[in-house]
């Protein structure tokens, strides 16, 4: 069996973003040199995400609103986490219903998606250098 790891970075502008990185999943796919296996994707930070949807704006503005109704970014004082001195509650809980990871099949070299399926990473306090792990095993 192979194994193939990548670190892909991200340094976001603003505190929230909805990033396609299917295109950066698919050239570690190509690197790896793997064409049966499985591909791991996940955040390795605890305010953002790794998910699986459409790739169409009027759905990542509804992400939008949906988490900010869910998870409110201000008032920062009414979660107990900033108590610390932080302001980033709301993306901590953002990130757990966005879920943290994907895992998507490889057959015949290929990222084997179902229909219209890109991978994400969800931002929900950036501004500083995160990362995103690809771990890919298989033959
Ligand atoms: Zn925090």
């Amino acid at each position: 069996m192979k194994s193939y790891r990548k670190e892909l970075w991200f340094n976001i502008p603003t505190r929230r973003a909805l990033i396609n990185i299917t295109p950066q999943v698919r050239e570690a796919l190509q690197e790896s040199g793997i064409t049966e296996g499985l591909c791991l994707v996940n955040a390795m930070h605890i305010t953002a995400s790794v998910f699986i949807n459409d790739d169409e704006s009027g759905l990542h503005q509804d992400y939008e609103q949906w988490l900010e109704s869910l998870a409110p970014h201000a008032p920062t004082s009414q979660y107990q986490h900033n108590r610390t001195g932080e302001d980033n509650a709301d993306a901590h809980l953002k990130r757990q219903i966005m879920g943290r990871e994907v895992v998507v099949a490889v057959t015949n070299g290929k990222l084997d998606f179902g229909t219209w399926e890109q991978i994400f990473y969800g931002e929900f306090d950036g501004r500083r250098r995160k990362r995103v792990l690809v771990k890919i095993i298989g033959e």
